[in-house]
């Protein structure tokens, strides 16, 4: 499972006063991390800090880590009274990939009701054929997860952090074919020699999806 949080260094993404999407999507990917690891899914995250990162070398770290998703975080721009919560998958997007997208849309949009944008394809026309979901090898989307430039959206983004983050684990633990396991209170350290079979049997998930995408059934 690859998280890249969007932007970085120089490249501070949509701006709304002192509010930058390169921060918003770090803190997205910090919060939303922990949550796959207890899963027992592998996370790769294309950077960790704030640091400039080409398109090009967040799609090499996707793919030099055989991951089996890839996720780009986003939050969108546009006129203030913009809304709503968005994927974009690349243009020759198929059938599976597209539903992935949806089904990390759907676990988000019942966070709280806020605009649903859908999942969208790219096209060389709108300019939304993303580097990094043309670029990447394995299936992927890139979200945008409402609009920095309205308030509204950024108020439901900070209150909500947690939840849509919670959301987000879950929508990706299907991606990869797992249920998500709600972390209950007090729960007991799991036996080491489960997180070892439970790592063998994403791997093994992982690579029949692999397999089933390249032969195309
Ligand atoms: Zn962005």
């Amino acid at each position: 499972m690859c998280l890249d949080p969007g932007h970085g260094g120089a490249d501070p993404g949509a701006v709304l006063k002192s509010r930058y999407e390169k921060d918003d999507v770090l803190r997205l990917a910090c919060a939303l991390k922990p949550l796959l690891e207890a899963q027992g899914l592998g996370v790769v995250l294309t950077r960790d800090s704030d640091a400039a990162l080409p398109i090009a070398e967040r799609c090499r770290i996707a793919n030099e880590a055989g991951c089996a998703y890839f996720l780009s975080l986003h939050r969108d721009a546009a006129d203030p009274s913009a809304r709503g919560v968005g994927l974009w998958v690349h243009s020759g997007a198929d059938w599976p990939t597209v539903q992935k997208a949806q089904d990390i849309l759907t676990e988000l949009l019942a966070v709280t009701p806020v605009r649903d944008r859908g999942v969208r394809k790219g096209t060389p026309q709108n300019c939304r054929d993303f580097g990094v979901n043309t670029g990447t090898v394995m299936a992927s989307a890139l979200l945008e997860l409402g609009f920095l430039t309205n308030e509204e959206d950024n108020a439901l983004f900070d209150r909500y952090l947690p939840q849509y983050a919670e959301a987000a684990a879950r929508g990706l633990c299907r991606t990869v074919g797992i249920a998500y396991r709600a972390p209950a209170a007090g729960d007991a350290p799991r036996d080491p020699a489960w997180e070892t079979v439970r790592a063998a049997l994403d791997e093994l998930a992982a690579a029949l999806e692999n397999a089933r995408r390249r032969l195309g059934v």
